[in-house]
């Protein structure tokens, strides 16, 4: 397959906390990550400072709202409306559901455009286990108030580990294709997880497709330019037809022409995930001078320089930290 044109567009994902009402295995231990400070978190303010300045300086495609879970932040339709004032061409937020269900229509009248969804079992025993305390009726809920309140195309996330959520993938498909949602399987990544508990969940896209043919019709589709995810044509045993996705950052890393950033919740700028390096922006978010203005553009210029072009990951304490 040939490799599509760089995309020079960026793209920010924006941790607004590093808490969350869950603590699924692959992200969290049992007991949390540390919280920052509530004095350490970003105001909207600044994060809207740093969205803005990427606009005008750069070509801004897409900003994501994540976290931890960007549901537990206080009036989260603040921000999405600040944001959305700013024309970008695709406001998105990823969640994991557990609050959704209230909130799609003031995230809607605030501007936001669509969301991703992580559902990782349709079991309610496998959900509760995974998350340590979800309730798949809360996530299932917000899908289907996220599709019919337009906040479309929904995609759902599902990480795939081996002998937790394996056996699920090809009822999470006619799941998926049944509710007009785009699936998204998601190769386990070392962060969050210890060396051994990774090696023995891993399992790699080949083998995810390999089980999804057993039951449908899978096509691979050409790589879209600037995205992540592997896209195929699939049609059900139902003959219900539609595309899903996979991520494949451990086996095939999505690094050649990587123009994605990462805003911590507490005002670190990453440019790659399988890196440490970050940097702090927090000062330089008031770009009430030209001399702080021109530091938050150096220390963006700095972070896209942090792009390596394999993805060999140095560990990564949590994702709900990075904003994942
Ligand atoms: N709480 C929200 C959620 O779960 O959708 C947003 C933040 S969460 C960190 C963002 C995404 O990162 C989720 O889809 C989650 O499944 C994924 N993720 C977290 N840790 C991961 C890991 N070790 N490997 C693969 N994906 C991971
Ligand atoms: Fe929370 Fe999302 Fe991490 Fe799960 S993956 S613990 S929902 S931040």
């Amino acid at each position: 397959m040939i490799a599509p044109a760089p995309d020079r567009t960026l793209s920010l994902r924006v941790s607004v906390t590093d808490r969350c009402q869950l603590r699924c295995t692959y992200c969290m231990p049992e007991e949390g990550v540390d919280p920052c400070a509530h004095a350490d978190i970003l105001r909207y303010e600044e994060i809207a400072t740093l969205v803005a300045m990427l606009k005008d300086e750069f070509s801004l495609g897409k900003v994501r709202i994540t976290g931890g879970d960007p549901l537990v932040r206080p009036n989260i339709e603040t921000l999405v409306g600040m944001l959305s004032r700013m024309d970008i061409p695709e406001l998105a937020l990823t969640t994991n559901g557990q609050a959704l269900a209230d909130k799609v229509d003031p995230l809607r009248d605030a501007g936001l455009h669509r969301v991703n969804i992580s559902l990782d079992s349709l079991d309610p025993d496998t959900f509760r286990t995974l998350t340590r305390g979800g309730d798949v009726t809360r996530t299932l809920a917000g899908i289907r108030a996220a599709v019919r309140g337009g906040l479309t195309p929904v995609k759902l996330n599902m990480v795939v580990m081996r002998g937790v959520n394996d056996h699920e993938v090809q009822a999470m498909l006619s799941f998926a294709l049944n509710e007009g949602c785009e699936l998204r399987f998601l190769e386990l990544m070392p962060a969050g997880l210890d060396g051994d508990e990774f090696e023995q969940r891993y399992i790699s896209c080949s083998d995810i497709c390999k089980a999804l043919k057993t039951e449908f019709k899978v096509e691979p589709l050409p790589l879209r330019s600037g995205e992540t995810s592997q896209m195929h044509e699939v049609e059900s045993p139902a003959k219900v037809r539609g595309q899903f996705g996979i991520i494949t950052p451990t086996s095939h890393p999505f690094c050649t022409g990587c123009r994605r950033l990462r805003l911590t919740a507490d005002g670190h700028l990453i440019g790659c995930l399988a890196r440490q390096d970050r940097i702090f922006i927090r000062p330089f978010l008031d770009t009430s001078t030209d001399a702080k203005r021109q530091e938050l553009f150096r220390a963006v210029k700095e972070a896209m320089g942090h792009k390596r072009s394999d993805a060999v990951f140095e560990t990564q304490p949590s994702m709900a930290r990075i904003g994942g």
